[in-house]
């Protein structure tokens, strides 16, 4: 199985981060040693003095996709949860600013925070979906589905142009404003709803 990320998703992330907001979406995968399953505990890496969390919405394939329509991708997804795409924001600025790949500050093992999932039809609406992350019991991202830049069938049409997507993919959708740094002890839970979808410890 395979993970592509969409970065650049959300305005107030692009402009916290002094991005300009791109015209496809902005694509990277990170591979099948980067997940963390839910529940356990992400040691901080010795490569990194800067880890950032940042929380989005997580898309699980349920059947094969290759230069799919935009009207084609009804049912291609069935689940979701929430997950964390962490990044290690000093590796990716250094990279950034030497114009090289910044790939493995984002694919390193276990980078990829999988909350449990649940059917797209226990949710209302999942193109208002609200989602939050707490720090220690504080919010410190909020966001609603809405506010996507590029929706699920965009993603998901651009993305089966260049990956064939398969069953069991997992599709990471952007992450809203409000990234920021871990330190050990941090306990992260995310939120979709009112429904806790994973908790992680950071050590
Ligand atoms: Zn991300």
């Amino acid at each position: 199985m395979k993970i592509i990320c969409v970065g650049r998703n959300y305005l107030k992330h692009i402009k916290e981060m002094g991005n300009d907001v791109p015209s496809e979406p902005a694509l990277f995968m990170k591979p099948e040693t980067s997940i963390l399953p839910a529940g356990e505990s992400f040691e901080l890496p010795d490569f990194s003095n800067n880890i950032h969390y940042e929380v989005e919405v997580v898309l699980k394939i349920a059947r094969k996709l290759k230069n799919a329509d935009k009207s084609d991708i009804n049912g291609s997804f069935t689940e979701l949860t929430l997950g964390i795409d962490f990044t290690a924001r000093d590796l990716q600025n250094k990279m950034k600013n030497s114009g090289t790949s910044w790939e493995i500050a984002k694919a390193f093992d276990h980078s990829a925070v999988i909350g449990d999932f649940l059917p797209v039809n226990n949710f209302r609406d999942i193109n208002h979906l609200g989602f939050r992350l707490e720090k220690n019991g504080q919010v410190v991202q909020e966001s609603n589905t809405s506010l996507m830049l590029f929706k699920y069938e965009d993603i998901l049409a651009y993305a089966s142009k260049f990956f064939t997507l398969l069953p069991g993919d997992l599709i990471f959708t952007g992450t809203p404003d409000g990234v920021g740094a871990v330190e050990a002890g941090n306990i992260l839970e995310g939120f979709m709803e009112e429904k806790s979808m994973f908790t992680t410890k950071i050590i």
